[in-house]
């Protein structure tokens, strides 16, 4: 703990991907505010997420609300200059977001079109290099970045399909991108998480049953809570995790050490 008592007293971040209050980058930001942080926010621009996302946001006293879609570099320019004339500086920044064509998160991953295949890689991967390489001048303190990934990057997870390729190239970006930023004293890892019910969850075919049979057989038998991501997020992002880069680490009730199925 630092003398203070609050882990992140002082520390300016930035949030992407709250859509409402089951969203991973919100169980995030909640422990993060909790232990002091001040945040700014970025939401897609249409009404279903601005509505919600917005009130999230000044529920916590956030001195910057805006939209941002990562496929728009001039949104991410007018951001990052909001953020630099607004602190001059970022401690952390959780990036929380992925999108693919859902006609896709089903069937079979051989027949993914060239085009969701871009835009998935683009949306759900490219973007965390285009964001790191934006935060980099406004960490000259060292900083922590953070991205959220499954373990349909790892294993065939039933129609998780190309976006578990996605998330292959954005765990091996976590660790390109440590290392190009570790000797300035940033930060870059992965929170692989449990299955979690969320808009984007749900996106995913089959997901009812991927969410009952990962609760079934998980070393815990049950999936992760909101508040467990969210407090193993904060911990990434605070100096209790300051000797850590270029992890992937998971919060999955220990899912991925399991090697057989626990039904009876
Ligand atoms: P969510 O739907 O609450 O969040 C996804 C966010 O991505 C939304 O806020 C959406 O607005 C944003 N987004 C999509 N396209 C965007 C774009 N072009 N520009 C800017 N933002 C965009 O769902 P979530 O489950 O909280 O997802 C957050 C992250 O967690 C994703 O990377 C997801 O893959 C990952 N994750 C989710 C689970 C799960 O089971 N839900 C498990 C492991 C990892």
């Amino acid at each position: 703990m630092t003398g203070s008592g609050q882990l992140l007293e002082g520390k300016k971040g930035l949030v992407m991907g709250v859509a409402n209050d089951r969203s991973l980058a919100w169980g995030i930001a909640r422990a993060a505010h909790a232990q002091g942080a001040e945040i700014a926010f970025t939401h897609q621009a249409h009404e279903g997420i601005a509505r919600r996302a917005i009130p999230l946001a000044e529920s916590i006293g956030s001195p910057l609300i805006m939209p941002a879609d990562v496929t728009d570099p001039a949104s991410l320019d007018a951001l990052f200059e909001k953020i630099d004339t607004l602190w001059g500086k970022l401690d952390f920044v959780v990036h929380s977001l992925a999108f693919s064509d859902r006609n896709e998160l089903s069937g079979r991953y051989v027949d993914t079109s060239r085009d969701n295949f871009l835009m998935t890689l683009d949306i759900s991967c490219y973007s965390l290099t285009d964001l790191t390489r934006r935060a980099e001048p406004l960490m000259a303190e060292g900083g922590s970045i953070l991205t959220l990934t499954y373990d349909g990057s790892q294993r065939v997870i039933k129609s998780y399909n190309v976006m578990g390729v996605a998330k292959a190239a954005l765990e091996a970006s976590v660790r390109y991108l440590a290392n190009d930023l570790g000797p300035g004293g940033i930060r870059v890892n992965a929170l692989s998480a449990g299955p979690m019910r969320t808009l984007a969850g749900a996106g995913v075919g089959d997901a009812r049953y991927v969410y009952q049979w990962m609760e079934k057989n998980s070393a815990m038998r049950r999936n992760p809570t909101l508040d467990e991501v969210g407090n193993t997020g904060l911990y990434l992002i605070s100096p209790l995790s300051n000797g850590v880069t270029g992890e992937v680490h998971y919060v999955d009730c220990g899912y991925n050490i399991v090697g057989m199925g626990m039904i009876d």
